[in-house]
């Protein structure tokens, strides 16, 4: 990266909390554009690309970073630091991506607790050989010393729970052209006002090939059910679409590949919480022939059709959702 002209050029960081590393390739996706980008900026630190340390940026100047790039919630005590640290360092902050915006699928977590999902991951793992039982500590010592490791939280919040955040983009990843519109409304200076998600007000269904179905369906089935994939909106075919409660600006591409929209955009605008409004959606739609007659063991039989509730509805969005985490004894 050229710092020839340091000082002129924009400084840009980008950062990683609980992230699975799709949004570090998400901002490769812009293919040569990456050249504009690095020809109006300077990369001053990118962990997973540069060799650059903590340190580095504890030394800047505060509000020397011209923007931050922050990926992934807040899971544990070195994301929280991080975050903090540049935020005090970046005059304009950016939760990109979903797992930033709404804790996104690390976020499903909030079902459980730290013990839960150690128990998980180190113990009932079918995958992990651990015989002697040993879960994350945060402090321990060994021969060569004490070693220390961040502290796990209970509970995964997204960024701007945990510091004030300027703007956002959603998905999983964002998509490449929603970046290159970022990038240019910021070397222009023509950001929108604070606090603004950097996508279009629309649904994901004003984007979809399909027109949005207002035919009734009584029952609801998985997308490996169906006999054939028809060129038709998914609802129609009984199957759980996200559309109409996600917000635009993905071109609706998984439609494009003849699956459903499963909501990475997250919530739409003036909606309080995308999981709910989805359920309202289906439910206007969802008419089931007698259905004032059904008993008690027809109606759970056909909530049972959807068989996990939270992954549908609130697969990006548990962490910034109004239920938010559940309760653990
Ligand atoms: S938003 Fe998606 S691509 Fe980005 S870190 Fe989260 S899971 Fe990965
Ligand atoms: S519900 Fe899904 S398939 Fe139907 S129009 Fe909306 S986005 Fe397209
Ligand atoms: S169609 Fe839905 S899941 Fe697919 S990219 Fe768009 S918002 Fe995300």
């Amino acid at each position: 990266m050229s710092t020839e002209k340091k000082g002129k050029k924009l400084q840009i960081a980008l950062y990683w909390g609980a992230s699975c590393g799709g949004c570090e390739i998400g901002m490769l996706d812009i293919d040569e554009k990456i050249l504009d980008l690095t020809a109006a900026a300077d990369i001053v630190f990118w962990p997973v690309a540069l060799d650059t340390k903590y340190k580095d940026v504890e030394a800047l100047a505060d509000g020397s970073i011209d923007v931050c790039f922050f990926n992934g919630g807040i899971r544990n005590s070195e994301a929280e630091h991080l975050a903090k640290l540049l935020r005090k360092k970046s005059k304009i902050l950016i939760s990109f991506g979903a797992c930033a915006v709404s804790g996104g699928v690390p976020g499903l977590a909030n079902l459980s607790n730290r013990e839960g999902t150690f128990t998980t991951a180190y113990l009932e793992n079918p995958s992990t050989d651990n015989p002697e039982r040993h879960v994350p500590k945060t402090h321990m010592k060994v021969k060569e010393g004490e070693l220390t490791i961040p502290e796990f939280y209970d509970t995964l919040l997204p960024l701007h729970k945990v510091v004030d955040v300027d703007y956002f983009i959603p998905g999983c990843p964002p998509p490449p052209w929603l970046i290159l519109d970022a990038f240019n409304a910021i070397v222009e200076g023509k950001l929108p006002e604070k606090g603004s998600v950097l996508a279009p007000l629309k649904s994901v269904c004003d984007e979809c090939r399909f027109k949005l179905s207002e035919k009734k369906i009584n029952t609801v089935k998985r997308i490996y059910e169906l006999e054939k994939i028809e060129e038709k909106c998914f609802l129609e075919q009984s199957v759980i679409c996200m559309g109409p409660a996600t917000r635009s600006g993905c071109h609706g591409r998984c439609m494009e590949g003849n699956m459903p929209c499963t909501g990475c955009q997250g919530i739409l605008p003036n909606a309080l919480d995308q999981g709910a409004s989805m359920i309202s959606a289906l439910a206007s739609i969802l008419g089931v022939e007698g259905e004032q007659d059904m008993t008690e063991k027809e109606v759970d039989a056909l909530l049972d059709k959807i068989p996990d509730v939270v992954g549908t509805f609130y697969k990006y969005t548990l962490a910034a959702s109004l239920i938010n985490r559940k309760v653990m004894k």
